[in-house]
This record gives C-alpha cells, structure tokens and sequence, in this order.
C-alpha cells in the first residue's frame, strides 16, 4: 500500500525548512524531500549578511544546516530523494519520488526555487567541465591566480565576481547594458575592487580554447556605429544572469506566469488547488531573498495547518 503523510514538502531551501518548522511544531508530522540540492542555492553562497538575526552574517551552508536541524528538532522527518512527479487532479494527492515511489498526502508544500540559467551558447556545452560553471563558491577554487570573467549586472554576478576576486588574479564583470542593476553597496564594492574590471556593454559571442576555456570573443556595443570585437584572455567563465524557476513537474496542475513561476492567489501561499501551497523562490518573481523565502514557507505551514482543520483531516 503507498504510504499516507498529511503534509509534504517538496525542497529544502530556507522556504521548505521553514515550512517544515512550523509544520511540525503544529503535529502535521511534516515528510519534506530535499531535492538534487539539499539546502537549495544558499549552499552555493558565501556569506549572508541580510538575514536578520546574524549582526556579524553567516556561510550560506551554515545557515542551512541550521535550519535543518532546527526542523529536525521538532520532527520533521526529512529525506534524500527527488520528486520526478505529481498527481494533482484529485486530493490526496500523488507525489512521486525518485520515479518509484508514491506518497499520498493531504496537503503539499512547493519549495523546489530556482535553478541557475545560461545563455544557451554551443560553448557553455561543449566547455562543460572545462571551465564553465554557473557557481564560483563551487568552481572558484580552481581558478588560483588565473584569469576568469563573470557574466550578468545583478547582485550575483556582483556577488560571484567579489569572491573570485579574493581567488583569481584578474576578474573580468561581463555586462550587457551600460549600467548594472546591482544594489548600490555591490556595484561600489565592484568598482572599487582594483582587480575587477567591469565591462559594460559587451556581449559574449563564444568561448575559445583547445579543450578548456582559454578564451572569450565578445561585442562592445552590438549595433552600434562604434560596434567592436574584443577577444578576453580567460580561464575560467561565470554565469551569473538570473534563474529559472524549478515548477516543470507541477505545470499540468498549476498555472505558472512566462517564465515559469507558480502563481499564487495573491498575498497568500495557495494555489489555485486547495491543500497545495507554493513557496519560496518557486513562486516569486520580485524578491527572492531567503528571508522572503523563509516567510512565505511560513505561510504555507499555517494555511496547511487551517486547511487539514477545516477538513478535519
Ligand atoms: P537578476 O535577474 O537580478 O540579474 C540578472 C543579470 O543578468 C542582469 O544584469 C541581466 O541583464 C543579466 N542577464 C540576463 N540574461 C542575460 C543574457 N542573456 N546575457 C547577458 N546578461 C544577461 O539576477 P540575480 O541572480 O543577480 O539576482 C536575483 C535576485 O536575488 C535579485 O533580486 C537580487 O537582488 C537577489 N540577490 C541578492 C543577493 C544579496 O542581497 N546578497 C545576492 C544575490 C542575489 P539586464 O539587466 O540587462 O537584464
């Protein structure tokens, strides 16, 4: 017989974990799936400095594991696996796990966030592995006193280019406008950094190299009466330009909006599906901060928690 759980989470991510504390400080006995990431992207992080509570900030892998064993403290049964399916036309619903298993469950979480993007070169594939990487706290290491360069003017890219800065010897900040959209603290501390150099309005065309990224080709100023081609020496390539929401699966019975976040009704956790909440980067487009992260996985706990009451499940 498949097992039957009230409440399951899906990711582990500041909004699952905190799902998962309220949850089971509510008896819901809360199964949360950690995913292919356990601890979602904070763990690819470096320090947090803005999440209240930590005056001098934290190691994005350290505040994750504290909030595990902050959900582990009040039960919460957590587990490795990867939700590969979900059958949402009918309560209790179906929620697949590792293509094997099937958990029913009355109400379910959506926390699974956001992946890293890409620009979708042929390079970014054929330098897999050889110096391209959407993750500089997993991949900077390698780049010891070499040459590499960041691409995106987010607060990421800025974040991403500042530690490999610490790393590598030169870093080069690849931005496509004239301008960064950076929070203002991190553009100063790009700019002021003598081993960044930020070039903007440039575009990348393709990597060079003989099996290892050597090189980059870009374009100043695509279009324009001045337009150039500028050829970068580098070893190692960034991404730093944004994420994907990780909603596929839940696409035949949420509406999600043109990139793919699941919409919610709004101000609340719920989907248009009753008992089935979405939290966390999954299902927010404007913040995508861990503690709006945190929050919104708060949300869901206390709707499930309304939701299984009212049913008297
Ligand atoms: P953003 O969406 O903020 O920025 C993406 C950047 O990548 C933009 O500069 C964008 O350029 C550029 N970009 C997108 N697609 C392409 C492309 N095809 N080619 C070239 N450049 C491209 O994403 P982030 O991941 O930086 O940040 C996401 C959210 O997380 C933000 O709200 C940010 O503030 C927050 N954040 C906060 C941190 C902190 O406070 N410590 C750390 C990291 C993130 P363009 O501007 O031209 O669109």
């Amino acid at each position: 017989m498949n097992e039957k759980q009230r409440c399951l989470i899906i990711g582990s991510g500041p909004a699952g974990y905190t799902a998962a504390i309220y949850a089971a400080r509510a008896n819901l006995a809360p199964v949360l799936y950690e995913g292919l990431q356990p601890g979602g992207q904070l763990t690819t992080t470096t320090d947090v400095e803005n999440f209240p509570g930590y005056p001098e900030g934290i190691t994005g892998p350290e505040l994750m594991e504290d909030l595990k064993k902050q959900a582990t403290r009040f039960g919460a049964d957590i587990r490795y696996g990867m939700v590969t399916s979900v059958d949402f036309s009918a309560a209790p619903y179906k929620v697949t796990v590792d293509n094997e298993k099937t958990i029913e469950t009355e109400t379910v979480i959506v926390a699974t966030g956001a992946t890293a993007k890409y620009l979708g070169l042929p390079d970014e594939t054929k330098y897999a592995g050889g110096g391209v990487s959407a993750c500089a706290t997993c991949d900077g290491f390698f780049y010891r006193n070499m040459k590499v360069a960041v691409v995106g003017g987010g607060d990421t890219a800025a974040e991403e280019a500042m530690y490999l800065s610490n790393i590598a010897e030169k870093v080069y900040l690849i931005i496509r406008k004239d301008y960064m959209r950076a929070s203002q603290i991190m553009q100063d501390r790009v700019m002021n950094n003598p081993k960044i150099e930020v070039l903007f309005e440039h575009e990348i065309v393709g990597l060079t190299g003989d099996r290892v990224v050597q090189g980059a080709d870009l374009v100043k100023r695509r279009g324009k009466e001045d337009e150039e081609k500028v050829h970068i020496e580098i070893d190692g390539f960034f991404l730093a330009i944004g994420h994907k929401p990780n909603s596929d699966i839940f696409k035949p019975y949420l509406e999600t909006d043109e990139v793919g976040y699941i919409k919610t009704i709004p101000g609340t956790p719920k989907t248009a599906i009753p008992g089935v909440f979405a939290a966390g980067d999954v299902a927010d487009p404007h913040y995508r901060q861990a503690v709006t992260a945190a929050g919104t996985g708060c949300q869901a706990a206390i709707e499930a928690e309304r939701y299984l009451t009212e049913k008297g499940l």
